[in-house]
């Protein structure tokens, strides 16, 4: 569902003042919003979102307020208005902002205008009276000069060093706006204080934390930084990346924040804006230096998510804006993985997706240091169909027993179910059929089994694995997750923990499991196991530190035969899967009651299905 459509949803007429609009008029002149509406190109604006075709005085394109296949919404330029003939959603510049991105009126108005260079006068002069999220833009902002000053001076050397090793010259950094984290605990602290930033502000806005005792303290130090940019080039947070080889997590990211979400941020998305229109097409990439690397190659269009996997909302958004997804990610097995659930996730918002695969082992970087710029756009222009490129790789393991026939159309027949035109997924389910040799009607059946809301059965033996010898309970599962935690430290993602949080069973396990994750993110367990017990026991609540020392020495999960990234995934899953279930039965009470808003309990029932469809595949 287009956000838009939540909030703000009185339907404004261009020419018309909306309630909204007449109570913001006390802070911003008339004649400023005049000149705002009356200068701004609706065009290139509402370009930046949804992919318009000029069609005479208009331009077209698919609705982003409501779903449809045909466009029905047109840009007016001549009188700077929009409208779809389709939801009857229509306005100009400012309101398109309003309702679209979820800013305030002020809001748009300000942003329209530091884009055309009309300055905004403050008539009430109220500075505190200014928006929390226009103080966090400001914060966020003022820490990103900060980074890219170290970057340039003497203590950002080694920086320097790095980027020039790792092929980027000073008009690359420039482009991307990166910077430099020193190591130091309140290098950015001090920076904030001195340019007058309340800590509350920075806090929250994910740039610097408060400890238990010693005030407050960087986030990031140590680091090359990746400023992270909404759609129109405001930082909302960082990425950044370990330089010391031993510092773990290698990439973390300032937190969330009431103007970063990371399963909407996509990094680059800026500027990849204006290639994405001329390319005709989006490339998703899985990091940070992917995204730049690609650009040095001429490729622009590149997107990579900020350290989570692509999620519906990635997916939805990037549909707005253009029908083709390229992805490109590493050519080694978590790549490849990585690509597959990527994948899961694009087809059913009916996008086509390629897929590059990269020599095994190599990444973007190193592909275009090797290669060149040409071969890299060759091997992204001539990337094939990614379920044509998923089907392959699963013959490549061996299909000729019945047994290894089955497996692979359990593999790929979630991704075919997951194609939302019918025409496309039964081309691919037919041709799943031939490459395998299997009954095209056996493939189909599989296909509708898993698009009925059904897995494909598959993990039935990795389940048998999971079942706990001892007692079966509960606390068993939380405390293998705890335990596989200790052991892969590199697993935990912020995405992850919120997961755990969100769907995890209360239990001091749990409460664990998360302590493991934040000590992780602290960098006192190292990705090989290495753990500082005495840095977790002396944070750790006193309750859980026995039960840390138990899971620390326990050693009966070394001979499992599946890999604990897989059980991990499985074990979290299953809650995930109670979860959405446990939600789903709530729906249906509700829309039994006699006053029940069966749309919007519709739209909901609508978006868990799509996550349980993401979850199994996920998990699969
Ligand atoms: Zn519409």
């Amino acid at each position: 569902m287009a956000r838009g459509l939540k909030r703000g949803g009185s339907l404004k007429r261009a020419g018309h003042r909306s309630r909204l609009e007449r109570q913001r008029l006390g802070r911003i002149p008339e004649d400023t919003i005049q000149e705002v509406r009356d200068r701004a190109d609706i065009v290139a604006l509402i370009g930046r979102y949804v992919e318009l075709k000029q069609s005479g005085r208009n331009w077209k394109g698919r609705c982003p307020f409501h779903e449809e296949k045909t466009p029905s919404f047109n840009v007016n330029p001549d009188r700077g208005i929009f409208h779809c003939f389709g939801c009857q959603k229509g306005g100009n510049a400012i309101t398109f902002l309003v309702e679209f991105e979820n800013l305030t009126f002020p809001e748009a108005v300000r942003s329209l205008a530091s884009d055309l260079g009309i300055e905004v006068p403050e008539t009430g002069g109220r500075r505190e009276d200014r928006g929390e999220r226009e103080a966090l833009y400001e914060s966020i902002e003022t820490a990103q000069r900060c980074y890219r000053d170290h970057l340039s001076a003497p203590e950002g050397k080694g920086a320097r060093e790095y980027l020039q090793r790792r092929g980027l010259d000073d008009a690359t950094i420039d482009h991307f706006g990166l910077g430099f984290a020193p190591d130091s605990w309140d290098s950015l602290v001090g920076q904030l204080d001195r340019a007058r930033v309340d800590r509350k502000v920075s806090t929250s806005a994910g740039l610097i934390m408060e400890g238990r005792s010693k005030g407050h303290y960087d986030r990031l130090r140590g680091r090359v930084t990746f400023p992270i940019a909404d759609v129109r080039g405001r930082t909302i947070a960082f990425g950044a990346r370990a330089m010391a080889a031993d510092q773990e997590p290698k990439y973390l990211n300032t937190s969330e924040s009431p103007v970063y979400h990371k399963r909407r941020a996509l990094y680059g998305l800026h500027h990849a804006l204006e290639p994405m229109r001329r390319a005709g097409r989006a490339i998703v990439a899985e990091g940070y230096f992917d995204v730049i690397a690609l650009y040095r190659a001429g490729l622009g269009e590149a997107v990579a998510t900020c350290g989570t996997a692509l999620t519906p909302d990635h997916a939805r958004d990037l549909r707005r804006r253009t029908a083709n997804v390229t992805l490109l990610f590493d050519g080694d097995q978590a790549g490849q993985n990585a690509m597959e659930k990527a994948l899961a996730i694009l087809l059913p918002e009916g996008l086509r997706v390629r897929a590059v695969s990269l020599p095994d082992g190599q990444d973007p970087d190193d592909f275009l240091a090797a290669q060149g710029a040409e071969a890299l756009q060759n091997l992204v222009d001539r990337a094939p169909d990614a379920i044509e490129a998923v089907i392959r790789r699963v013959l490549l393991k061996g299909c000729t027993s019945p047994a290894e026939k089955a497996d692979a159309v359990r593999h790929v027949a979630p991704l075919v179910a997951a194609i939302s035109d019918p025409i496309e997924r039964s081309e691919h389910a037919r041709r799943l059929a031939i490459a395998t040799g299997t009954e095209p009607s056996a493939v189909e059946s599989v296909i509708r089994k898993v698009q009925s809301g059904g897995s494909a059965e598959a993990d039935e033996s990795l389940a048998q694995t999971l079942t706990p010898r001892a007692s079966g309970g509960e606390e068993r599962h939380l405390r293998l997750i705890a335990l596989i935690l200790t052991r892969h430290p590199g697993f935990v993602t912020d995405e992850f923990c919120s997961q755990m949080q969100e769907v995890l069973p209360d239990s001091p396990y749990k409460r664990l499991a998360l302590a493991i994750a934040d000590a992780a993110a602290e960098g006192w367990l190292a990705t090989e196991g290495g753990i500082d017990l005495g840095a977790c026991e002396a944070q750790f609540e006193p309750e859980l530190v026995p039960l840390l020392r138990d899971v620390v020495v326990d050693d009966s999960m070394l001979d499992q035969e599946t890999p604990a990234s897989e059980m991990l995934v499985h074990l979290v899953g299953r809650y995930v899967a109670k979860d959405l279930e446990a939600r789903e039965k709530e729906l249906k009470r509700q829309m039994q009651e006699p006053d029940a808003d069966l749309q919007s309990l519709l739209q909901e029932r609508q978006q868990l299905l799509e996550r349980k469809r993401a979850s199994v595949s996920a998990s699969s």
